[in-house]
């Protein structure tokens, strides 16, 4: 039996460069970056290094650059961050109705405690319009927090608009880039982004690593405290092996980002194409264009997600009804709801997403599979007419 993996949303396989480059400081070079002593600085500067290679990634510099461990953190120090720093000037902070739930749980926190939150209504396609901020931005917003792109459906905001609109009202703007950074191009500074969350194990680094990015001038305190660690900006001892496991993975994967983009497109077209031909009733969610290129996301009507998803890991498949956070209960998805798909077919949806190490043959393995597990469901189904 073949095993495909196709949950890469979910999370990557490590690249093996970007093993090569943690394996030294998982074994002889174990200093900590605030010592002051040889040890320290061998890993202190491994650590610099990896911020700039971070930085390059995304058109920032280096000091804008704070170590995390993972893009839910970073979500959550820029959100709790700006609430606790600007309270005195306003208590409204402008997200959307689709975002990762990092965002979505901090966001409701906030609403606990006295903070007023404004979940702007998506399209049929998962997109808000920097319009849509724009009439929602009051005296009072400190902060707009949109996705950059979605991890359910791969849609691809308008992130360079509404960074335009927040800065021309004096708002700070964070883009939750989790699912975007080492995909697509990311430029903090042409598309206005004063705030930036991104993950290593979404492009092939290690897991339980992130960072922020954080524009110079820009003041907010840290989740975490403790120790000076990242210029006072997020506490503990830096896990320097995964920093610079996540720097390696960066550069490289920005460096093939143009042809790994041109071989998923091509092999996520194949799988698209020949899931609208071999199967009826089903219908694409998210953008057709502005999106990722390794994201699918299909409803398929008269079936259960749950029972596909079961049918595709017998089978060797591994696939996601949504995001992995929300597998394990059976709630429709709120990206799916939210793009107004009735319950019961944002119930049958599942989402398939590629790498750039995926194959053809993968590929037409998991569309055969598919296509029976469909016929079978479907079989003892009542809803569906024969
Ligand atoms: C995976 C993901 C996160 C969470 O990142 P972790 O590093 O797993 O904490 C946040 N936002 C989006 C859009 C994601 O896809």
């Amino acid at each position: 039996m073949m095993k495909v993996y196709l949950d890469n949303a979910a999370t990557t396989a490590l690249s093996p460069k970007a093993l090569d480059s943690m394996m030294p400081y998982l074994t002889e070079i174990h200093g900590n970056p605030s010592s002051f002593h040889a040890f320290g600085r061998t890993a202190k500067s491994a650590v610099e290094k990896a911020r700039e290679q971070v930085a390059a990634a995304i058109g920032a510099l280096p000091e804008e650059i704070f170590f995390t461990g993972g893009g839910t953190e970073s979500d959550n120090t820029v959100i709790m961050g700006t609430a606790a720093r600007l309270r005195d000037k306003g208590n409204h902070i402008i997200t959307t109705a689709v975002e990762h739930h990092a965002v979505l749980h901090a966001c409701e926190e906030l609403e606990k405690r006295g903070f007023e939150v404004t979940y702007l209504p998506v399209d049929e396609f998962g997109m808000v319009t920097a319009h849509q901020v724009e009439e929602a931005i009051t005296d009072k917003t400190i902060l707009v927090t949109v996705m950059f792109a979605n991890n359910e459906v791969g849609t691809i905001m308008p992130i360079t608009e509404i960074g335009e609109v927040c800065k021309n009202r004096g708002v700070y703007f964070h883009t939750d880039a989790v699912q975007a950074v080492g995909h697509v191009p990311v430029d903090v500074k042409a598309m206005n982004i004063d705030m930036l969350s991104m993950s290593a194990h979404k492009f092939h680094g290690p897991k339980g690593v992130g960072a922020l990015y954080i524009r110079k001038g820009i003041r907010i305190p840290s989740l975490i405290v403790g120790g000076a660690q990242e210029k006072n900006r997020r506490a503990g001892t830096e896990n320097v092996a995964g920093i610079v496991g996540m720097g390696a993975a960066i550069e490289e994967a920005v460096l093939n980002m143009e042809e790994n983009t041109q071989k998923m497109l091509t092999l996520r077209d194949r799988l698209m194409n020949s899931i609208e031909a071999r199967i009826d009733g089903v219908k694409l969610n998210g953008h057709r264009t502005d999106r990722l290129p390794n994201n699918v996301n299909y409803s398929i009507r008269y079936i259960e997600g749950e029972g596909i998803l079961l049918h595709l890991d017998l089978n060797g498949v591994a696939a996601s009804s949504g995001s992995a956070c929300t597998s394990g209960s059976l709630d429709p998805s709120h990206v799916l709801l939210a793009m107004g798909l009735p319950h019961e077919v944002a119930h049958g949806s599942v989402r398939l997403t590629l790498s750039e190490n995926t194959t053809q043959e993968e590929i037409d393995y998991t569309v055969d599979v598919l296509e029976k597990a469909v016929k079978t469901l479907r079989a003892m189904s009542p809803l569906y007419n024969k």
